[in-house]
């Protein structure tokens, strides 16, 4: 069965490493023109006057994502830390500013943020921003909507990738026709975009098809599964600086921030991310292939174009979903020997199941399992360090399936 798949999908894998390949050699060339050397990966103490590895890595990305600055690494603790301070930059310039999801409901883990859950007197709602959304259509982004709303709006929010929702991933080309309608009612709009698991999919990154800032997570894509936490924010330099000022304080910025570990495994992240992004992509399509000839519902399909790295699949009960996701975390390096429990994770509004047996806790760019504990019982599979790994799971899970009649063949 994984070889029928594997056979069908060869133009999709071809496709994949003809990506990775534009992708290795942007990397590359940005690692070059930064000059980096042995020095950067230095660790520093204390204030952190003067770090070049901290300064380097900010100018690495700034170059890989085609952006005029970065802040990057592990004083930005996660995709959510990176995303809020994104925001909070872009949404507390002056007074009153309007907010606008043009992707609806933002990620779970984003709502306080904005204030739409939870009560903190952070939240952007209290702090005087307004907040409207727009929802997805049948075929994506309703641009018309969206322009419409932000005739008046000051700042256009948009989740690239799927996250935890039955949708499709937003393609590139689609982010750009909004943002030529959005920024002809309104030139001023700034465009802040969800960036987390969309790096690497494909050979451009959405600085440039007009984005003014993208946010994401170094525990995912660009982290290449080396990177041990962080996050990063890229774009246009004045909201560069603000979330500078809000991720310290004012009158330091950036100036600060001392890392008494090495740096290499950001720098070694970045290098391998353009590959590792193309394995789990390739991993990724394998176990839509097999799900579909075990009749269970994908999303998106095995020879859809992909932007993100996540496989969604339908399961339909909630003994499917734990028994793909025991399946998951039982072929893991790690923790091979636990078994995933549905739980109150903070930040997700109900129950969670997780596989993830991972070099880095948490880490989504290592082959992981997820959903919400609630009908359909939607799992999402994302990463994958290699290739084998993936197909070896994919044999792991269906056999498991099989064997607790979730599926037949
Ligand atoms: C993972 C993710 C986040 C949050 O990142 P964390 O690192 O988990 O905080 C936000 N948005 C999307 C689309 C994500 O996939």
């Amino acid at each position: 069965m994984i070889e029928q798949a594997e056979v069908s999908l060869k133009d999709t894998f071809f496709a994949f490493e003809k990506t990775a390949l534009i992708n290795q050699q942007k990397v590359l060339q940005a690692f070059r023109d930064e000059k980096v050397a042995l020095r950067h990966f230095a660790p520093t103490t204390g204030y952190g006057y003067g770090d070049e590895g901290r300064e380097k890595l900010d100018a690495l990305f700034a170059r890989v994502f085609k952006a005029e600055a970065a802040v990057v690494g592990p004083q930005i603790v996660s995709g959510t830390h990176a995303i809020a301070l994104a925001l909070r930059a872009v949404c507390l310039l002056k007074p009153h500013m309007r907010l606008v999801s043009g992707s609806g409901k933002p990620y779970d883990t984003i709502e306080e943020t904005i204030g739409i859950a939870g009560n903190s007197p952070f939240a952007l709602s209290k702090q005087g921003v307004s907040y409207d959304q727009i929802e997805l259509t049948q075929s994506g982004l309703a641009i018309e909507a969206i322009s419409r709303a932000m005739e008046k709006a000051d700042v256009l929010f948009l989740q690239r990738s799927r996250g935890y929702a039955w949708r499709k991933s937003l393609h590139l080309e689609e982010i750009e026709e909004c943002i030529t309608a959005v920024k002809k009612v309104n030139p001023r709009a700034i465009v802040c975009i969800d960036n987390c698991y969309g790096e690497f999919t494909q050979s451009i990154e959405p600085i440039e098809i007009g984005a003014d800032v993208i946010a994401g997570s170094l525990i995912k894509n660009p982290g290449g599964g080396i990177a041990p936490s962080g996050g990063y924010i890229s774009g246009k330099k004045p909201y560069i600086n603000a979330a500078e000022d809000c991720l310290t304080c004012p009158g330091i910025g950036r100036e600060v921030g001392s890392y008494a570990a090495v740096y290499t495994p950001f720098f070694q992240g970045i290098y391998m991310a353009p590959h590792v992004v193309c394995q789990a992509l390739k991993g990724a399509a394998l176990f839509a292939k097999v799900f579909e000839l075990s009749g269970l519902k994908t999303m998106p399909g095995s020879n859809d174009n992909r932007d993100d790295i996540i496989q969604a699949v339908e399961l339909g009960s909630r003994e499917g979903l734990l028994t793909l996701c025991k399946s998951i975390q039982s072929c893991s390096p790690v923790d091979s020997f636990l078994q995933p429990e549905p739980w109150d994770m903070p930040g997700y509004q109900h129950q969670v199941v997780m596989a993830a047996g991972t070099f880095t806790q948490g880490s989504s760019i290592e082959l992981s399992a997820d959903g919400p504990v609630k009908e359909p019982y939607i799992a999402y599979i994302q990463g994958g360090l290699t290739y084998e790994h993936c197909k070896i799971a994919a044999m792991e899970v269906i056999k498991s399936l099989l064997e607790q009649k979730i599926i037949c063949l």
